[in-house]
């Protein structure tokens, strides 16, 4: 997943890329989710955990790809 745009304010205007999905910080489907970690296993696929924007703030979560 390329998570290249710029974090925005969260606002409904369609030029804001929002993706929609599942926050695992309050555990709920939510607009504007962002890949946080990816979690490597040994075998399988990797955890993947996504954050919406009001939980990055209050969790101060920097989303994956913008990270240095
Ligand atoms: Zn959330």
């Amino acid at each position: 997943m390329d998570e290249s745009t710029q974090t925005e304010p969260t606002t409904d205007t369609p030029a804001t890329p929002t993706a929609f999905g599942w926050c695992h910080w309050h555990q709920a489907h939510s607009d504007g989710v962002r890949l946080i970690d990816v979690i490597e296993q040994g075998t399988g696929s990797g955890i993947t955990t996504y954050a919406c924007q009001p939980c990055r703030d209050v969790h101060g979560l920097v989303p994956f790809a913008d990270r240095p």
